[in-house]
């Protein structure tokens, strides 16, 4: 038992200067200079979100597979995507591709309310069960398309769509609050351009942050089936 006990703290103490070492060199270095979204990156244990066999890469630089065809995003990204949404702590947000339910640990601690929608049944389960183990108590994860955002759960102060789409997707710019936020890559399955959209009035406002590499939004406004390339049923 103490042997046990000694060898989960040492791999705790671990993770952690992994952790802080992504955070130092992989996020601020690169510009992300949020202390809030620094904080967050620095608390989730993104190793929690991996499978098994990829516990000892989960802090490396880039994104790792999660089943099912799909990818847990890079550190960075997930950084750079969250700061974009500039939230303050008192926002209801929704993400588009919960997957493993990693960056919505991270907004459920820079947010009120995280909302996250997944596609793939297993996924959706897995994500739901993992986040509750660990105690992330502000975040839902539901099954379901959220190409068509959730209704149910309209208006939101930020979204965040983890997954590339070939446009902006109408009903998430209705699901928007005034004055609301969007982080959504969008260009062609094999590369998009990461947006940041705000709505005001009757328009949006897009800036275009970073060139991306995300797996493709399906779904009714994602991509055709048969352009998606190996993503299984
Ligand atoms: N944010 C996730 C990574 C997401 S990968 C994480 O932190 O782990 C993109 C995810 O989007 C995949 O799990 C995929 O199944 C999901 N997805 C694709 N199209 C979707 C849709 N229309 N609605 C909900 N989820 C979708």
């Amino acid at each position: 038992m103490i042997r046990a006990a000694n060898s989960t703290l040492s791999e705790t103490i671990h993770f952690e200067s992994q952790r802080r070492e992504m955070v130092a060199l992989q996020i601020r270095d690169r510009g992300v200079r949020s202390e809030r979204v620094l904080a967050a990156m620095s608390a989730v244990p993104r190793h929690e979100f991996v499978p098994a066999n990829q516990t000892a890469a989960a802090y490396s630089d880039h994104a790792l597979p999660i089943g099912e065809g799909q990818t847990i995003s890079q550190p960075y990204v997930v950084a750079a995507m969250t700061q974009a949404l500039s939230l303050t702590g008192s926002e209801r947000v929704l993400e588009i591709g919960g997957g493993s339910g990693y960056q919505a640990a991270v907004l459920s601690l820079l947010a009120s309310e995280v909302i996250a929608i997944e596609f793939v049944p297993h996924l959706a389960d897995a994500a739901r069960d993992r986040l509750a183990r660990l105690g992330y108590s502000n975040v839902q994860v539901e099954q379901g398309d959220g190409s068509m955002g959730w209704p149910a759960g309209a208006p939101y102060d930020a979204i965040l769509v983890a997954a590339a789409a070939p446009d902006i997707p109408a009903p998430l710019v209705e699901q928007l609050t005034e004055g609301g936020r969007l982080v959504i890559p969008v260009g062609s399955v094999e590369e998009q351009n990461l947006l940041r959209v705000v709505k005001r009035g009757n328009q949006i406002f897009s800036e275009t942050l970073f060139p991306c590499r995300f797996v493709p939004l399906r779904g009714h406004h994602g991509w055709p089936h048969d352009l998606q390339g190996k993503i299984p049923e």
